[in-house]
């Protein structure tokens, strides 16, 4: 813990951390060790993790990187906490991230953005950019995020560690500040796959807390590099879009080769919905979000205006002044496609496409074991380019959304740097509760 404290502090410039735990953590690692030393320790004993700001911690403050939760404190722990403490996990602090993970850069934060450790004038993915540079930098063994639509995957990424999103329901929502609360999912990004799967085993499970919990256990994982001949789709559209970067699409290229070579079958199929998949995440989590945020009123949490006289101009002004650009324009197209005259148009068709993007989905993982792409079209791109234009930036979003909107399980691996240095990343998705597979095999890949 003391190694870890001392490099977040040599890295405080990468802005990674929202707070640490500091004196807690050195005193919570002295009764951990005296657990070790008594035979009694859980399985998480020696693990120093950090967590997501949005992730609820009794009696420590969570602000999603939003003002309007500026100087909150948790009045309870979500359950993933509870399971992450209960096997003697140490929590060092929490990170940065998009506010109310809305984001794909990490720079949509309150508090300003994280630079890549790689090369720190660009950004680190999002919107769980702290928890994967303070995995990439050395400043805590894994870090839990939270993945709508690809935010413990891209920054994974980008940031060259692993980042598995789970089933839709593996784990447990309870205590996680929602954003799409159909699309929400925890996931640990982490250094190795065997981190990946022991803390995934740690988290999930059914919940009393969440009604979507599911509730069959996770299977035993007994984790094992499995490269049995396995049959693998890749997404042609993927390698053929002029928007994936021509070293994205040679990595993509050399690895179905290398598994060909290896005794798998990697083919290609059509996803014919793949221009459909940007605009139904984006109509269905702005309008999930724009549920969601209602609740900051600038009455029951965090910031309320100074400015304000009444209970309108409370809800007005703290709103207005709590909230930030991309979040406000977020709940406008959210109460947009929701609204009287348009709901059918956009929400009620979104999730018709929703339905077909799921229903083909699974129809070609009943085909394959895995479908294979590209996790970003780019590797981690430069500070600041992103806030020119919305639409370009969730267009980078393509290749992660089927997963989410699918509610499949999904993992990011590292796959070498690009000519730059800059990481390279394969993602690979599963069927319905195929973790297990999905582990093994990409425990054999990395
Ligand atoms: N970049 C996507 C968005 O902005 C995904 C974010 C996430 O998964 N939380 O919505």
């Amino acid at each position: 813990v003391n190694a870890f404290l001392q490099r977040i502090e040599q890295y405080a410039h990468l802005n990674a951390f929202n707070e640490v735990f500091a004196d807690e953590a050195v005193v919570r690692a002295k009764e951990v060790d005296a657990r070790i030393k008594d035979g009694t320790a859980g399985k998480l004993a020696g693990m120093v993790i950090a967590i997501k700001d949005n992730i609820c911690y009794k009696g420590h403050g969570v602000t999603a990187s939003s003002k309007i939760l500026d100087g909150f404190v948790s009045i309870y722990s979500s359950t993933i906490v509870e399971r992450l403490l209960a096997q003697d996990a140490v929590i060092i602090g929490r990170c940065n991230c998009d506010e109310f993970a809305m984001g794909g850069s990490n720079e949509n934060s309150y508090f300003g953005p994280v630079k890549n450790f790689a090369d720190e004038t660009r950004v680190a993915g999002g919107s769980s950019g702290g928890s994967a540079v303070a995995v990439q930098a050395g400043l805590c063994h894994a870090a839990i995020g939270t993945d709508t639509g690809g935010s413990v995957r891209q920054p994974a990424a980008f940031c060259g560690a692993v980042g598995l999103k789970p089933t839709y329901g593996r784990i447990s929502r309870h205590g996680i500040i929602a954003y799409g609360s159909s699309l929400d999912q925890v996931g640990p990004i982490t250094r190795s796959v065997s981190d990946a799967a022991l803390l995934l085993e740690v988290m999930a499970g059914p919940d009393d807390f969440d009604s979507t919990a599911l509730q069959q256990p996770l299977e035993q994982l007994n984790l094992k590099a499995d490269g049995s001949p396995k049959r693998i789709a890749y997404i042609k559209e993927a390698l053929e879009s002029d928007g994936t970067d021509a070293e994205v699409k040679a990595m993509l290229r050399n690895t179905i080769e290398k598994l060909n070579a290896e005794g798998h079958t990697v083919e290609p199929v059509t996803f014919e919905y793949i221009d459909y998949l940007v605009p139904t995440y984006y109509i269905l989590a702005t309008a999930e979000a724009s549920s969601n945020l209602a609740r900051y009123d600038g009455v029951h949490y965090g910031y309320r205006s100074p400015d304000a006289t009444d209970l309108t101009s409370t809800y007005k002004l703290s709103r207005s002044e709590g909230f930030g650009k991309e979040v406000k324009r977020r709940i406008m197209l959210g109460t947009f496609v929701l609204s009287a005259g348009y709901y059918d148009a956009y929400y009620a068709k979104a999730q018709k496409v929703r339905r077909l993007i799921q229903q083909r989905t699974v129809e070609i993982l009943q085909q394959y074991d895995f479908i294979m792409l590209p996790t970003a079209p780019e590797p981690a791109f430069k500070l600041g380019i992103e806030e020119k234009d919305p639409v370009v930036s969730y267009l980078h979003d393509i290749f992660t959304v089927q997963a989410s909107l699918a509610g499949v399980p999904a993992i990011s691996l590292p796959a070498g740097n690009n000519t730059q240095g800059l990481p390279l990343a394969i993602q690979l998705l599963a069927n319905h509760c195929g973790e297990a597979q999905l582990l093994n095999f990409s425990d054999y890949l990395l």
